[in-house]
């Protein structure tokens, strides 16, 4: 058995990477993805595949890449997943493929699967891999609303099959969340995500962009025209602390932070919707999302940036690789502390915040912060994030009030076939399970597009 440690990908120095925007993980060289697909001892039960949302077939891949078959492991990974150099970069391995990896605890650690499947997606992308066509198309229309990692995944898998597939896009851009929210330092767009989508196209896949479901275009004009409706609309509406002075000018929600800089390009002269960056910033939370819009925030040019949380690092929500990121790139925690109150007349210029400590675990399992009386204190800052947390987007189920939610506003469906309660309407990713991770966004997509490819050969059968 191969004994070796985990190698490491190869990283910016944060000296260098805080001043631009490019892509901070440089991912394997070809030497070091050989060296790191020797490590996996093939386990014949393959717990790691167990870990993926998707079921990616782990062993069978890295396989191909021990004996230089870049080709095989491009066309494995393939089947199961349509976004390798996505996933390879954004999802959270140490807590799914990797966390189940019988290397993980003695052997050097586990084998660096998402950095693998990121080196033979890169590879496909570089040498234009075939995408797997149909011949036989059917008589059967799908709807897919909204282009996120849901909706791409949907309808790659009904395009695959032979369906007749139109996306519907609010933005001008497809990718949801990978185009407007991760940030490019961490998932560059024209070499990855624009091509991943790329290929969607060539499976002739149609895209309507700038086309709100439910303002633009009804949800009924589409269930007179199509025969299925998968519903992708994601988790975009922010949440606030219901704090006094949110409505400060200087005090922005994470998405529209993100949005306006990865999507509108707010950073570059002359930009039509500019954003503005303070010298002194707090981000308020500590998940994925606030790690993005402080190491954002800090590349265009924040002197000092505080990340504020009411809990302890342990709780963290954020990646480990994202947090210890940004903390190279000085990026300042400040832990068990809560913001009570934006101060300024009419614009940010500081903010309240009063010291927590832990107290019993709460029904997240995680130890409840407590306030410490008296402990009140002001961090002079010109700007506020708020990056709490972000529901579904009412827009859509307001127009169409037959689509069943729970209480958060999120779609109630059937999880073995993902229909909601309107018969031949789908829905998943974060609109389903509110903010969530882009893998369990691919799962939700293609288990629909399961259900509605059976649903067109019946017709087919039928006609
Ligand atoms: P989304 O990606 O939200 O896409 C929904 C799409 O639907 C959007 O394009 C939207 O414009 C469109 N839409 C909405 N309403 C309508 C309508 N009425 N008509 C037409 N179109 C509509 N996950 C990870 O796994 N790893 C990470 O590192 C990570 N980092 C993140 C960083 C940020 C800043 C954010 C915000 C999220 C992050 N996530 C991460 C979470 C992940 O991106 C989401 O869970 C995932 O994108 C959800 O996919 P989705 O398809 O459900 O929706
Ligand atoms: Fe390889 Fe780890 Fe999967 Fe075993 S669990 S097959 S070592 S990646």
């Amino acid at each position: 058995m191969v004994k070796s440690e985990r190698n490491s990908v190869i990283t910016r120095p944060s000296e260098v990477r805080v001043k631009d925007f490019e892509e901070v993980s440089q991912g394997f060289t070809y030497e070091l993805m050989k060296a790191e697909a020797e490590r996996c001892i093939n386990c014949k039960n393959a717990p790691c595949t167990t870990g993926c949302p998707v079921g990616v077939k782990i062993p069978q891949f890295i396989d191909c890449l021990k004996r230089d078959d870049l080709d095989g492991a491009v066309k494995i990974i393939k089947l199961d997943n349509n976004l390798p150099s996505i996933c390879g970069r954004v999802c959270p391995q140490e807590k799914q493929c990797e966390d189940k990896c019988i290397r993980k605890l003695k052997l050097g650690g586990s084998v660096a699967i998402g950095s693998l499947e990121r080196f033979v997606g890169d590879y496909a992308l570089a040498n234009k891999h075939e995408v797997a066509k149909t011949a036989c198309k059917k008589n059967f229309k799908v709807a897919v609303i909204g282009s996120g990692p849901s909706g791409l995944t949907c309808a790659a898998d009904c395009a695959m099959a032979g369906l007749d597939v139109t996306i519907f896009e609010a933005f001008h851009e497809a990718g949801g969340v990978l185009v407007y929210g991760i940030p490019e330092f961490r998932l560059p767009k024209d070499s990855i995500v624009k091509k991943e989508i790329a290929q969607l196209v060539e499976l002739g896949v149609k895209i309507k962009y700038n086309t709100v479901v439910g303002k633009t275009i009804k949800m009924q004009e589409l269930l007179d025209e199509f025969d299925a409706i998968f519903i992708g609309t994601g988790a975009g509406l922010p949440s606030f602390m219901n704090i006094p002075g949110e409505n400060l000018n200087g005090v922005y929600s994470a998405n529209e932070f993100l949005t306006r800089v990865n999507l509108m390009k707010a950073f570059k002269n002359g930009a039509d919707t500019p954003v503005y960056v303070g010298k002194n910033v707090a981000i308020v939370g500590a998940g994925n999302v606030a790690m993005d819009a402080c190491r954002t925030a800090k590349r265009l040019g924040a002197q000092n940036v505080y990340v504020v949380y009411r809990r302890s690092k342990e709780e963290m929500p954020a990646r480990w690789e994202e947090i210890e990121h940004a903390i190279e790139e000085g990026i300042e925690l400040l832990l068990l502390t809560n913001p009570v109150k934006i101060l300024g007349d009419t614009k940010v210029e500081g903010i309240e915040c009063v010291k927590m400590e832990l107290g019993e675990p709460d029904s997240s399992g995680r130890r409840r912060p407590v306030e410490i009386a008296g402990s009140n204190y002001v961090i002079p800052v010109d700007e506020v994030i708020m990056s709490i947390g972000t529901r579904p987007n009412p827009l859509l189920t307001r127009e169409y009030a037959a689509l069943q939610t729970t209480k958060r506003g999120t779609l109630i469906i059937n999880e073995e076939t993902q229909e909601t309660s309107v018969k031949n309407i789908f829905a998943g990713g974060d609109a389903v399970t509110g903010a969530a991770t882009v893998i369990l966004a691919m799962g939700a997509g293609k288990n629909a597009a399961k259900t509605i490819i059976a649903r067109a050969n019946s017709k087919q059968i039928k006609e």
